[in-house]
């Protein structure tokens, strides 16, 4: 990679376009005070991408712009543009010239074009990173600069070291890593927050979620269950019904014949009142007796009392034969006396003995009443007659009733054994009838039941439907149950059931009413967990890929710095001795530790260092003069210590020669000898990197291949032109 050349318009003094080749090793650049020469190495420093105003010899963007001079108007932009030869493809994936170019307008806005395509100052910084060309501008030496480095800070001597050294590419790599791996840490803490966030809402929906599937499940269950059971039942159910509606039309057709038989039995038994004319009869008999028997005995009684006057008069015959007669009217007293009391009699013996006393009464009377014997009533044959055949009669008729008597008596007995054969055999009907009754009881019983059992069945259907409002009611007649289930297979059913009310009560306890949105939700925080899993993952594989970068780049870089220190060394210690005529020259790592203050038990504030804050490190520069006794930089004069500068410049170029160099009157406080060996050295340099020496120094002019001379007119602004050495060493003066 070569550096081609510079074209620069409107750029401080320059306002028409002038063109610089470089086809030497070195190009030296010489003129007069103030012709515009720094301005050329200024050039150079904008279009490599320089920030600082103060490094640019300015106070803002227009001050770069040529602002005019006399007859010439201020330009509107300043452009420069800078070209190299990339056959070598030392900047990787570019053309055979790669020229950048910046460009700064009035309002003080950039522009930078890498091959005329605009890009960020960013691409410019790292594309010339591949080159050496860093940021710390270390390869260009601006006037009264050469003692730079030595000015330096430690820290910012490290950095001008390491952009000598390469090693900002890797810098500017690492510095890529750690900001890519603090976006990704940054982005990590996103994913964890959002993680954190979603977690607890996905735990909730996930059970909801959890829940609904051990319910589908249960449902499933009931449902595989509930078939089994509702075809079952409602096979059972029909079929007893059926069966016991049977039943009972069977029993009640049997009380109705059982019934009918009883009434047709009793109406027979009603039929039957022989019992009651049996009663009627023989009272009639047994009255018509005592008739008979009244009448006999009154008739009994008349005969005897006619009997006893037929013998009385007979006898009453005989004694008037005899003794003189009982007067009449004593012995009809006596009579009638005797014939009330036949009446009253009960007996036919009581009415012998009271005819008897009868006889002796009027026979103790006649002989007393012997003149008063006159009879009353005469004995009537005819009228006795009538009597006893009137009472022959009676007795004949007693007999006949009492032959009645006995007739029915019998006919009765019969007629009694038959009514209680006839009520025994409505007793058994009825007793028949009991049982089909206590039956049919029974039945309706188990009807009941049934319909209790088909009742609440028909609720579990209207509860089931709730619970699984696609269920289909089988028809299925064909089940396993049979007309002869048994006990043990309804138990088996109940026991089904039971298990389906736990089922619902396990469905119902779960919650059947889980929205749809829960599910949406539930898909939507699972796939973006997943998402952010995946993201974690992907973050945690880049932070780990980028923290083994940072560390190879760290490792890198620090190896290479520590190698470079020491080659740098080698190199110092013999341009120092080569610019001294001897002693010694070397370079340091330094570490520089951050302090804190703290505050004593005194009260008194203290410094100490930071153990919480990274050790920085630095650069330090170690001299020892050949017959002086220097300890610090300090001390050195100004030509020393730009010796110095130069020494461990060239140092650092000669470890990693940059493209080109530009020093810019780095020579101007050498002496005749020092400038010789500084011209000595430059050719040394040259070998490796393309030098732009802008000098005042006629040796080092004469060390240069190309010159150009930059003069400026009585307009102010500046011109270039190609020289010979003698013009030159004229143009320079
Ligand atoms: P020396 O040898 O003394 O170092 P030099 O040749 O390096 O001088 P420069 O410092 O390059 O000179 O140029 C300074 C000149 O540039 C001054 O004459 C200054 O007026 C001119 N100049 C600076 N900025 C502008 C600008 N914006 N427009 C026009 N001219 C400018």
């Amino acid at each position: 990679m070569k550096l081609k050349d510079i074209h620069i318009q409107g750029y401080k003094s320059f306002v028409q376009e002038i063109e610089l080749t470089f086809l030497s090793a070195i190009t030296g650049i010489v003129g007069p005070n103030g012709s515009g020469k720094s301005n050329v190495t200024e050039a150079f420093r904008f279009v490599l991408g320089e920030q600082s105003m103060k490094t640019l010899r300015a106070q803002r963007g227009e001050d770069l712009i040529f602002n005019g001079g006399n007859g010439l108007s201020t330009a509107p932009y300043a452009s420069v543009s800078i070209s190299f030869d990339n056959t070598d493809r030392a900047f990787e994936k570019l053309f055979d010239t790669v020229t950048i170019t910046r460009k700064v307008h009035r309002d003080g806005s950039n522009v930078y074009l890498i091959n005329d395509t605009e890009v960020k100052i960013r691409d410019v910084i790292e594309l010339l990173a591949q080159v050496n060309i860093g940021a710390t501008g270390h390869h260009i030496i601006s006037q009264g600069e050469a003692d730079r480095i030595l000015n330096a800070k430690p820290e910012e001597r490290k950095e001008m070291i390491e952009d000598g050294l390469g090693l900002k590419l890797f810098q500017y790599r690492k510095q890529e890593s750690e900001k890519k791996l603090n976006k990704a840490k940054d982005h990590m803490e996103e994913v964890l927050a959002l993680e954190r966030e979603i977690a607890p809402q996905l735990k909730y929906l996930k059970k909801q979620v959890e829940k609904r599937e051990r319910v589908d499940v249960l449902r499933k269950e009931l449902e595989a269950v509930y078939s089994v059971y509702q075809a079952n039942e409602s096979h059972y159910i029909k079929r007893e019904k059926e069966l016991l509606t049977k039943r009972i039309a069977s029993i009640t057709y049997e009380i109705g014949q059982l019934d009918s038989a009883i009434e047709k039995e009793k109406q027979k038994m009603s039929d039957h009142t022989l019992v009651d004319s049996f009663k009627k009869e023989s009272e009639t008999l047994r009255s018509s007796l005592f008739d008979i028997r009244t009448r006999k005995d009154a008739l009994t009684r008349e005969i005897t009392r006619i009997e006893v006057l037929k013998e009385t008069e007979e006898r009453m015959r005989m004694r008037q034969e005899t003794e003189s007669l009982v007067p009449f009217s004593l012995f009809s007293q006596a009579i009638d006396s005797l014939a009330k009391e036949i009446t009253i009699a009960q007996t036919v013996e009581s009415c012998k003995s009271l005819v008897e006393s009868f006889i002796s009464t009027v026979t103790k009377l006649t002989g007393t009443q012997k003149q008063n014997n006159i009879q009353d009533e005469t004995y009537n044959e005819e009228k006795y007659k009538q009597l006893s055949a009137e009472r022959e009669n009676l007795e004949k008729n007693e007999a006949r009733v009492i032959h009645e008597q006995l007739l029915l008596e019998q006919e009765q007995g019969s007629t009694i054994l038959k009514a209680q054969d006839m009520e025994q055999g409505v007793l058994h009907l009825v007793t028949q009838k009991n049982t089909f009754e206590q039956k049919k009881s029974d039945a309706l019983r188990e009807m009941d039941r049934i319909i209790e059992d088909e009742v609440q069945f028909n609720q579990d259907n209207i509860e089931i439907l709730a619970l699984l409002p696609r269920f289909v009611f089988q028809q299925n007649e064909n089940t396993h149950q049979n007309s002869n289930e048994n006990i043990a297979t309804r138990e088996l059913q109940k026991e089904t059931r039971r298990s389906i009310e736990r089922l619902k009560i396990h469905i119902e306890e779960l919650g059947t009413e889980t929205s749809p949105e829960v599910f949406d939700e539930y898909t939507r925080l699972t796939e973006r967990t997943i998402y952010l899993e995946k993201e974690r993952n992907d973050i945690t594989t880049s932070i780990t890929s980028l923290e083994e970068t940072i560390q190879t780049l760290q490792e890198h870089i620090h190896t290479q710095f520590s190698i470079g220190i020491k080659k740098i060394n080698t190199e110092f210690e013999q341009f120092f001795k080569t610019l001294f005529g001897g002693g010694k020259a070397y370079i340091d790592i330094l570490k520089i530790p951050t302090y804190k203050k703290i505050e004593t038990p005194d009260g008194e504030v203290e410094q100490v260092i930071d153990p919480s804050e990274p050790m920085r490190y630095g650069v330090t520069i170690h001299i020892s003069l050949p017959h002086k006794k220097v300890s610090t930089l300090d001390q050195l004069s100004g030509g020393e210590r730009a010796l110095i500068s130069i020494a461990l410049l060239f140092a650092i170029s000669q470890v990693t020669p940059p493209p080109f160099l530009i020093l810019d009157e780095t020579d101007a406080a050498l002496d005749e000898a020092n400038s010789r060996r500084y011209g000595d050295m430059i050719e040394e340099l040259a070998k490796k990197s393309q030098l732009i020496l802008v000098t005042h120094n006629r040796e080092t002019m004469y060390r240069a291949g190309t010159l150009y001379g930059v003069t400026m007119g009585k307009t102010g602004a500046s011109t270039l032109l190609s020289i010979n050495f003698e013009d030159a060493v004229k143009v320079a003066k």
